[in-house]
């Protein structure tokens, strides 16, 4: 269990030297890619194709709750597969029912629309906004809100309202009419508000950015102030939605509903699926028949993964289970902050946390790689720690002591 098993073969390590090589000759290169091929997965545990083991505290990126090689869920969509896998939208299907009434009963949201990943429901969120306006003034020149240091994906729209210019640079022209704003700075949104204003957009925790999350006021005075001038508030509960901070979404521990909300991630625990979800109020006033749509989203197999994720969530009391284990990850990422002066502090919600250095962390997360610890950065100097929801304080601990091998 030191993560250094299997390294002996010779063979071994050229056989995955060899995938690494054709990889690089066939894969787009747009990932610095870290040099080990991962092969399968038990709980909290990943192997590489050498069979060494490493703990696995990046998820897949916040996406594999469940931890791996879960059998209720192997089993739920091998039966689906078995029964059948694709439909398209122009007919109903029952794993999208039952999926879409689970996740209303989660959210209290009131209408569904599923996609196949976290920037689609972006998109289909900032149409579903747009329409909202176009609908109350027949105009089509609104404003959007979004937030500097926030991510939103990688395609067209949710690239526009990506608070990072880095990202867009090279491809603009972005869509247009999107303003950005400070987080935790009320004053800075107030001051690009206006009459054409149609949403305000913000991750209620930051994640790509640097794990910041909004504060309690801010988020309060963001609801009263969309409220009043009838502005949708989106939240991008894609990564710190789906219990990752002891809440099934980080809004309902700040008690402040959003108008529209995306999910993705960690909602089919690696099935490729996403949705956005609205009240009713939005979805009687924006996209309506022919306005939006999908071949796969919401399919009966993606359906089946988001349906049994919903059930294991509620089974194995997911919530309290983070709720219990993650102050006790906070007060060790504190204890390592305070030993090393090179550690600035930790900062996070729940099991999303980032451990903030006075310097770049690449190499410390390679070492860690060495150590049998998978770990991934959020920004050049910030770990960020998003496990399988299902980590136990032992496997803190294992974490910690890899960490602490791996720094300096
Ligand atoms: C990952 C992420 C996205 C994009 O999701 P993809 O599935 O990669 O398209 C959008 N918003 C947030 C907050 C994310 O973390």
């Amino acid at each position: 269990m030191d993560g250094n098993g299997g390294m002996s073969g010779n063979g071994e390590m050229d056989e995955m030297k060899r995938y690494i090589e054709e990889a690089e000759k066939a894969l787009l290169h747009t990932y610095n890619r870290y040099q080990i091929v991962l092969d399968r997965g038990d709980g909290v545990h990943l192997y590489d194709l050498n069979g060494k083991e490493y703990l696995d505290f990046a998820a897949g990126i916040a996406v594999f709750a469940l931890g791996y090689n879960n059998k209720a869920y192997n089993d739920a969509l091998k039966a689906q597969i078995d029964k059948l896998i694709h439909t398209s939208n122009y007919y109903y299907n029952v794993p999208a029912v039952e999926a879409a009434g689970k996740m209303k009963k989660v959210s209290g949201m009131d209408r569904v629309f599923f996609t196949n990943s976290g920037a689609e429901a972006v998109e289909g969120a900032i149409k579903a906004a747009r329409k909202y306006a176009y609908l109350k003034d027949g105009c089509a020149d609104h404003e959007i809100i979004a937030m500097e240091h926030s991510f939103h994906g990688r395609t067209f729209g949710a690239l526009s309202v990506t608070g990072n210019p880095k990202y867009r640079e090279a491809f603009e022209p972005m869509i247009g009419n999107v303003r950005f704003a400070r987080m935790n700075d009320f004053g800075s949104v107030e001051a690009l508000v206006n009459d054409k204003t149609c949403a305000i957009l913000l991750e209620t925790v930051q994640g790509e950015g640097g794990i910041y999350p909004a504060e309690k006021e801010f988020m309060e005075q963001m609801r009263a102030l969309c409220t009043e001038k009838d502005i949708l508030l989106i939240l991008d509960e894609i990564q710190c939605g789906m219990g990752r901070t002891g809440y099934m979404y980080a809004w309902q521990k700040y008690g402040v509903k959003p108008d529209i909300m995306t999910t993705a991630k960690a909602l089919g625990c690696g099935i490729p699926v996403g949705a956005f979800l609205m009240t009713e109020k939005v979805a009687a006033h924006s996209l309506s028949s022919g306005d939006h749509g999908t071949t796969y989203g919401g399919n009966p197999l993606a359906a089946a993964a988001v349906s049994k994720v919903l059930d294991l969530f509620e089974e194995n009391r997911i919530t309290d289970h983070v709720r219990e284990v993650a102050p006790y990850l906070e007060r060790k990422l504190e204890e390592l902050a305070g030993k090393y002066d090179f550690i600035e502090g930790r900062r996070g919600l729940g099991l999303m946390q980032g451990l903030v250095f006075h310097k770049p962390v690449g190499e410390v997360i390679v070492r860690a790689l060495e150590n049998g610890l998978i770990l991934i950065n959020a920004g050049t100097n910030i770990i960020r720690f998003v496990p399988p929801l299902i980590i136990t304080r032992e496997d803190v601990d294992t974490m910690a002591e890899r960490l602490e091998r791996s720094l300096v």
